[in-house]
């Protein structure tokens, strides 16, 4: 299914000009081609989800953004991916950061409803960003994936206007209603919060 007219026509534009504003040698890997013009974040690589898996929309005009949900996701990196291209999983995140090296990836784009709040509300909301790991193997929680998740967020929250707080930076498990427990107690609020505060 494709977007709806205008909102892609706008979305190229303001890329247009954002690219245009950056030395095309400073641009993470330029030859990598046109995947990498649909990344909202500079420097992950587009991984596009199925698009039986999210909700296509026009964020923030359709729906203001004021949070980022942290989620962890017992699986592997590439079988996250491989659930992420499934349009059988009906499950998402806009981005997915790898547990050894920090390395982002994006698999919706942030104006989309991704699937992973399991509240209708809470996924029109916010931005979810999954992290490659176990709640209960805290040795998944890199510097590197604390580094550049909280570089991310800091972006996101900076980009959108979100406060850099814990009342909009939550964990799955502050969804109301949720029955998940991820990030689960071994990530560290604290040090993550810092982080963001320095983007
Ligand atoms: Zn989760």
């Amino acid at each position: 299914m494709e977007r709806a007219g205008p909102s892609t026509s706008r979305r190229w534009f303001l890329k247009g000009a954002a690219l245009a504003a950056v030395p095309y040698a400073l641009l993470p890997d330029a030859r990598a081609g046109a995947q990498d013009q649909a990344v909202d974040y500079p420097g992950a690589e587009w991984q596009q989800a199925s698009r039986s898996n999210y909700t296509a929309s026009d964020r923030p005009a359709s729906y203001p953004l004021d949070c980022v949900i942290i989620h962890v996701t017992q699986e592997t990196y590439a079988k996250t991916l491989a659930i992420f291209q499934n349009p059988e999983k009906k499950v998402t995140a806009h981005y997915l950061v790898r547990s050894a090296d920090g390395h982002v990836a994006q698999c919706v784009r942030e104006a989309d409803i991704a699937w992973h709040a399991g509240d209708w509300d809470y996924n029109t909301r916010s931005i979810g960003i999954e992290h490659e790991g176990w709640v209960d193997r805290p040795a998944y929680f890199t510097d590197a994936l604390y580094e550049q998740s909280a570089k991310l967020t800091a972006a996101i929250c900076t980009k959108y206007g979100i406060p850099k707080d814990r009342d909009h930076i939550i964990g799955h498990y502050e969804v109301p209603g949720t029955d998940h427990t991820d990030p689960g107690r071994h990530w560290d609020w604290r040090r993550y919060m810092k982080l963001v505060a320095v983007g």
